[in-house]
């Protein structure tokens, strides 16, 4: 039996993070993992770190795009957060935040680009709007089909494969202790707080006593809260990227699109990561429902049309070898926005999951650690899993 002030499940991004702040605010921290660390969407992921709005918030209405437009705050945050990163953790992270440009090739996407940038600037959101010359001029590689561009100094990329990793190794030198292949089955509550996990590694059974609860498992959010019988509305979705081979450098920045799915970034190593949103396909289990512990397949028109726009925006592209397409799992929720925080009709219970987390991931983790440790952290109110307290109401 182990017992500890908290108990977290799932050792992706989030996980590991927020295991990382609360055992240097001195809590007793113990991180299960079922699977490895980073085997998740985030050793998966894009790597982008874009802090203009997306893209998805932009194509089904104005409602939702002012809805959207509420977590630009945490945007800012998640800037000042990357720039502290490396220096933080003492590893070589491979960020780069040279800016950002969210293309437009079409006189609707300008309009598109231009709503957009008054959302932001009025959030406080530094963005600038660029004719298709000086877009050109930022990134010579754009083609002749961009229009405009809005700029963002701040964006960028960093490495998903360094950075759960690091987050982890400094989680356990700050004292958290951290099992992998450790899948937890069951969560009671137990009289009069706290709760009783039950973990299973191999054929060990194990149970984990702890004070609160820190769901942070990804796609599989939803069925780890089932356990704890709560309802969390997220949805899984399978998404695709590619990689070219190396090549010198020609995008120095992160490259978007307002009306096309597409981001495209260059690695460290020269390879261009190309991606933006196009789906995969979830494997499906004999009973109906989603598998995701098997991996999503590839639809191969997602791949032409994503090669196909990177293509369009940088027509150098076209005489690169792909060497590698890959699908990962991540996860939405009902309205788009992230789900973090206190789930209150439980108290000890916390959760986040949802929307761009590696952008956003390192800042829930700083901010989910000191709502744990009894503050109240404004910024996250717009996630609180609580705007979901409907979904519970008959679940006792
Ligand atoms: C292809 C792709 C591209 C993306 N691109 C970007 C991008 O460019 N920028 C961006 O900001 N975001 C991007 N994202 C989203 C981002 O990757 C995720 O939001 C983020 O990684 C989520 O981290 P997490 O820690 O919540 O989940 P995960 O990394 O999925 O980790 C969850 C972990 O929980 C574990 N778990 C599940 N059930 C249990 C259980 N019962 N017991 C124990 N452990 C359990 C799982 O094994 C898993 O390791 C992308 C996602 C994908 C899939």
């Amino acid at each position: 039996m182990s017992k500890t002030d908290v108990l977290i499940i799932g050792g992706g991004l989030i996980g590991c993070a927020t295991a990382l702040h609360l055992a240097r605010a001195g809590a007793s921290v113990r991180l299960v993992e079922a699977g490895d660390i980073n085997a998740g969407a985030s050793g998966q992921n894009a790597g982008s770190l874009h802090f203009q709005m997306e893209r998805r918030f932009l194509e089904n209405g104005a409602a939702l795009a002012d809805q959207a437009a509420r977590i630009i705050a945490l945007n800012r945050l998640a800037i000042d957060e990357w720039r502290g990163l490396e220096v933080d953790l003492g590893v070589d992270l491979h960020v780069s935040q040279k800016g950002g440009l969210m293309v437009a090739e079409t006189p609707e996407q300008v309009a598109l680009l231009e709503a957009k940038s008054r959302r932001e600037i009025s959030g406080g959101l530094a963005t600038q709007l660029l004719d298709g010359d000086a877009a050109r001029a930022l990134c010579p590689a754009l083609g002749p089909d961009v229009l405009a561009a809005s700029y963002l100094a701040d964006e960028g990329h960093a490495d998903p494969r360094a950075l759960t990793p690091a987050f982890a190794h400094a989680a356990a030198e700050a004292g958290a202790v951290i099992s992998t292949r450790q899948h937890v089955l069951s969560i009671t509550r137990r009289s009069p707080g706290g709760f009783d996990v039950a973990a299973k590694k191999g054929d060990e059974m194990e149970t984990l006593q702890a004070d609160q609860i820190f769901v942070a498992a990804g796609a599989w959010t939803p069925a780890v809260c089932a356990l704890a019988n709560l309802h969390i509305p997220l949805f899984p979705v399978a998404l695709l990227m590619n990689a070219t081979e190396r090549t010198g450098p020609i995008l120095p920045q992160l490259i978007q699109h307002v009306g096309r799915r597409l981001s495209m970034k260059q690695a460290y190593a020269g390879n261009v990561i190309i991606g933006g949103g196009w789906p995969s396909r979830l494997a499906q289990r004999p009973d109906g429902g989603f598998d995701l512990n098997a991996r999503a397949s590839i639809i191969p028109l997602s791949r032409s049309g994503n090669l196909r726009a990177a293509i369009d925006i940088v027509p150098q592209i076209g005489a690169l070898n792909l060497i590698r397409s890959w699908t990962g799992v991540t996860t939405i929720s009902a309205d788009q926005l992230p789900i973090a925080g206190a789930v209150s009709r439980v108290p000890g219970f916390y959760v986040a999951a949802g929307g761009s987390a590696f952008t956003l991931g390192p800042t829930f983790a700083r901010l989910i650690a000191r709502v744990m440790g009894g503050e109240r952290v404004e910024a996250l109110d717009v996630l609180s899993p609580d705007r979901f307290n409907h979904l519970n109401s008959f679940m006792g």
